[in-house]
């Protein structure tokens, strides 16, 4: 069975290297939509893939997207440098903010988040199918698990500006590289 959560934030970018002269040269922003789609061939004590909630981490790493420039690492030192010291909620990342990017980057991370995860209500193999990422309400990119072959970089190459940082309840990221494992809590049976 499969279930869809979907996450929102209005993020702003440049697209370099695009054909579109307006995407590559300026900075503009969209409400993005993004979907997680996952599977399971089991479902958990309350009937369920795995409970929304459980997703907390998915949604801290999209909110981390919000409101924020998303910055290319490939980006002139004198650009990056005038981004950090004029905007507070800054995402540096390893790939193009396009579409297709963010849709890999979220796969590649939500995809480490479920396998750092202890589920503890008798779900099954969750697996995460799929990550949709809509820039506009006419267009969409969506990653798939094959499209981990297009991955370049590890989650070192990810950073997270101190704004962005202070708004987390606890650190997840240093968490999650780290290998600390999520362990969700136990779960009280009622019937
Ligand atoms: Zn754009």
């Amino acid at each position: 069975m499969r279930i869809r959560k979907s996450f929102r934030f209005e993020g702003a970018h440049i697209v370099r290297n695009c054909s579109s002269q307006r995407c590559k040269y300026n900075i503009h922003g969209h409400s993005y939509g993004v979907e997680v789609t996952i599977r399971s061939s089991r479902l958990d004590q309350g009937y369920m893939v795995l409970d929304f909630m459980l997703l907390d981490k998915v949604k801290l790493l999209v909110d981390s997207f919000d409101h924020s420039y998303s910055l290319w690492n490939r980006e002139a030192e004198d650009f990056k440098g005038w981004i950090h010291k004029n905007t507070q909620r800054v995402a540096e990342i390893p790939v193009s903010p396009s579409a297709e990017g963010y849709a890999l980057l979220f796969f590649y991370v939500v995809d480490r988040i479920l396998e750092n995860t202890i589920f503890q209500n008798g779900e099954g193999e969750i697996e995460l199918f799929s990550v949709k990422v809509h820039e506009t309400s006419t267009g969409y990119a969506e990653a798939f698990r094959e499209d981990l072959s297009l991955v370049q970089f590890t989650l070192n190459e990810i950073h997270f500006s101190q704004a962005i940082i202070d708004e987390w309840p606890f650190d997840w990221w240093e968490s999650l590289k780290t290998g600390q494992k999520f362990i969700n809590p136990e779960v009280e049976q009622n019937l």
